[in-house]
């Protein structure tokens, strides 16, 4: 393990030996896998890169890891002193804990009721401490008050920093990865790209190195009815209730510019479900919400895909973090008992006996 020093050259001190690698050095290099049962390859083929093969479970342990090395290069952090202050639905949250303890800073992580006790906890385990906000008064949204509160507590703390995530650069280019190994395994890129939006760093940054590298890839982002990224929702969309967190959101993020996305769409949390159902009957992939949304998008694509098209769809997290929710049949029955029930395990074992 590299000792850290104190005067702020935690970077410097890491090892570069690469036989002796630390576990910040193991963010990344995700698998990409073939999903030839959900999406027969003679039509097209569909590749997912499983992003929680990364240390953090998820594909935020790249943004933080961006955000926070960035942030310590340039003095705005000070290991042993600096708090990182933060706003996060579960996965950053965890992923800054884990690099903040990695190089001891403080953090404070503003979360709402949606984030799990058992996400929570993991934050809790890394050593931060994590404050639950209600919804806004005046909006009825989660974010204004998340973004409230993290306001306060800079005025509050000293020495604090709050790395933005929606408007943090670094956030974005710790995705021009995310594209590179994508394009080292598929040289030249795939035809197309699936991928959820959020803070919309994920978006930029794979669209960036798209765009610098001259790929043809086009970049369909995965968007939640309600939501306000791409523009104001319909007036249907907005008895549509959010309640999976990671793609979606309730402002528009300072990231996104014109013409990131080629094709945007839609999906609610019924789509959510099914489309993770899906990927865990027919692939035995357990993967989280937002990777159900591109499930969702994909095999609603399967009509202006074209035959022999390579798709990748980027699976931002995995499903142990959803079991209480998408993958608990009550829970699914609660909250969506007026539509068709998506297929459970049971009906699984049922319909193949
Ligand atoms: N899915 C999940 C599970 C996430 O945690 C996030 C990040 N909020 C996203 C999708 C969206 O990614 P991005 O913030 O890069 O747009």
């Amino acid at each position: 393990m590299t000792v850290l020093a104190s005067d702020g050259a935690a970077l410097a001190a890491r090892s570069t030996r690469a036989w002796e690698t630390d576990i910040v050095a193991t963010i990344g290099g995700t698998p990409l896998v073939a999903l030839d049962r959900l999406f027969p390859p003679e039509r097209f083929q569909v590749y997912a890169k499983c992003e929680r093969f990364n240390p953090g479970g998820s594909i935020k342990d790249r943004a933080a890891k961006s955000m926070i090395e960035h942030a310590i290069r340039t003095g705005k952090l000070v290991p042993g002193v600096s708090t990182v202050v933060e706003s996060s639905s579960g996965n950053l949250g965890i992923a800054l804990a884990q690099l903040c303890n990695f190089y001891r800073l403080n953090l404070i992580c503003v979360v709402d009721p949606r984030t799990t006790a058992q996400n929570a906890a993991i934050m809790r385990a890394y050593g931060a401490r994590v404050e639950v906000v209600e919804r806004d008064p005046a909006t009825g949204e989660f974010l204004p008050a998340r973004i409230n509160r993290v306001r306060a507590l800079l005025e509050s703390v000293p020495d604090a920093y709050w790395p933005n995530q929606y408007a943090n650069e670094y956030n974005a280019r710790a995705h021009h990865s995310t594209m590179r190994e994508i394009c080292e395994a598929l040289p030249g890129g795939p035809d197309y790209l699936f991928l959820a939006a959020g803070t919309c760093g994920t978006l930029r940054g794979c669209a960036e190195f798209i765009r610098d590298n001259g790929l043809d890839t086009r970049v369909v982002a995965v968007d939640a009815v309600g939501s306000v990224i791409f523009g104001p929702p319909e007036p249907w969309e907005r008895s549509h209730r959010r309640t999976i967190p990671g793609h979606g959101a309730a402002v528009v993020p300072p990231l996104l510019q014109p013409g990131l996305a080629d094709r945007v769409l839609k999906v609610t949390d019924f789509d959510c479900v099914r489309g993770c159902r899906q990927l865990l009957a027919q692939e035995s992939i357990l993967a989280g919400g937002s990777s159900g949304a591109v499930m969702a998008a994909l095999l609603s694509s399967s009509s202006w895909i074209e035959p022999g098209a390579t798709c990748v769809a980027v699976l931002p997290d995995g499903g142990d973090r959803y079991l209480d929710t998408i993958y608990s049949d009550q829970w699914v029955e609660a909250h969506f008992q007026h539509l068709e029930h998506p297929q459970s395990h049971d009906d699984q074992e049922r319909s193949a006996s």
